[in-house]
């Protein structure tokens, strides 16, 4: 068998170098033929230096960038398309990433997809570039590569409910008072998985869930009221399916993103590896779940509402929510001021239908713009 070239976009990063580990064990069924990162030549030069990739990018440097490498947001697109790339891992962060799954689903390739924000952002149009090009969307993000296990290609009709489990973040035993006083340092020690920035505050809001959730919408078809979220703070039971027949399919494994990045490459196969520690059920002991505090992580709810609702309102979620985690990771908005951002830019922007590309990123947009607006003196 010969092994087949990855693009991997957003190199540099968490899931990035998650991935390059992976690839790094199977050198036998997959090379690295392209890579991605926004800012760092320097880490991306290294990676290149041990890799030699056909083609690398960057993404928004100021600083010099070798000859031969591609430049700006069309860098993306370039390493998602090239020729020799059969499977894209899409781990760029934020909307960002949409026209890079999209030109890979159109151009027929795997997207083993990270970046959730671009199916989220571009929900119908995802779907679409991937009946149009052939190209198919497998799941990195744990939960959905949980589900997709356990659904082990049964029927929709067969499904009753998705039940996809939260950490419930560092927050999740704070009381609503102390969480007024949560501060960047504590919002950035997640209790179980090492992840970037971004996605590391979406957890502790919840907003990762609610992307979730959207996200489980739209790849396994199932509607919304048969999507449930349970708090499951040792991330060892990944996601579960609930059948017609009353049977509860779970999918378990120690929280290693390099598990759900390796299925996503060899999804329905399954290749050896002893990459990650082997799962012990007595030291995983015990397993327990909560109910969600949707009072004091109102993100959640707002995401979903904006899911159920379709048209602009999804992009306008997500766009609010990034532009809101950016203000407080630049230490300008406290922790409590992101969800009510959120709904500010939903109750002003979100009631468009759904559309085009230029549409949705015009709504995309404008919910960033809203969200500095409030918080402009
Ligand atoms: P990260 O911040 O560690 O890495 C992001 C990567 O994307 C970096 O290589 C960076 O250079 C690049 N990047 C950043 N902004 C960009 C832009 N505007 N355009 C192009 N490239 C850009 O993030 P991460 O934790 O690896 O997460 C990546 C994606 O994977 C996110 O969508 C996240 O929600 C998803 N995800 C992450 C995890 C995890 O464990 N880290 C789990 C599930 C899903
Ligand atoms: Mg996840």
């Amino acid at each position: 068998m010969t092994a087949s070239g990855v693009a991997i976009l957003g190199a540099t990063g968490s899931i990035g170098r998650s991935a390059i580990r992976v690839i790094g064990r199977h050198s036998e069924r997959f090379f690295i033929c392209a890579l991605t990162a926004h800012r760092s030549v320097a880490e991306l030069q290294a990676l290149v230096d041990e890799h030699a990739p056909a083609y690398a990018g960057i993404t928004d440097s100021a600083d010099a960038v070798p000859a031969g490498w591609g430049r700006g947001a069309e860098a993306l697109v370039r390493a998602a398309t090239h020729p020799g790339v059969e499977v894209v891992i899409n781990a760029v962060v934020g909307a960002a990433g949409l026209d890079a799954t999209l030109a890979a689903l159109h151009a027929g390739k795997r997207v083993a997809l990270a970046n959730k924000e671009s199916l989220v952002v571009g929900g119908s149009l995802v779907l679409e570039a991937m009946a149009h090009g052939g190209g198919a969307v497998v799941p990195v993000d744990s939960e959905h590569s949980a589900i997709l296990q356990c659904l082990a290609g049964r029927p929709r009709s067969e499904v009753r409910r998705l039940v996809i489990t939260a950490s419930g973040g560092p927050f999740r035993t704070w009381s609503s008072e102390r969480l007024q006083t949560a501060t960047l340092a504590d919002a950035l020690k997640h209790p179980t998985w090492s992840m970037g920035r971004k996605i590391t505050v979406d957890s502790a809001t919840l907003a990762n869930k609610a992307l979730e959730v959207i996200e489980a919408h739209l790849l396994f078809g199932i509607p919304y009221d048969r999507i449930d979220v349970v708090v499951h703070p040792q991330s060892i039971v990944h996601s579960m399916v609930e059948f017609t027949d009353g049977s509860v399919v779970a999918q378990l494994g120690v929280p290693s993103m390099e598990l759900p990045i390796l299925y996503a490459l060899t999804h329905p196969d399954r290749l050896e590896d002893n990459g990650v520690p082997r799962f012990d059920p007595v030291a995983a002991s015990p397993l327990t779940f909560e109910p969600v505090r949707h009072a004091d992580f109102p993100a959640l709810e707002l995401g979903v509402g904006a899911g159920r609702k379709g048209g602009v309102a999804p992009a306008v979620f997500n766009a609010a929510n990034e532009q809101a985690v950016a203000l407080f990771l630049d230490g300008r908005i406290a922790f409590s001021g992101i969800a009510p951002a959120i709904a500010s830019a939903l109750d002003a922007l979100g009631g468009g239908a759904d559309g085009s590309r230029d549409v949705l990123l015009a709504a995309d947009r404008a919910a960033r713009d809203h969200v500095t607006g409030l918080f402009a003196c």
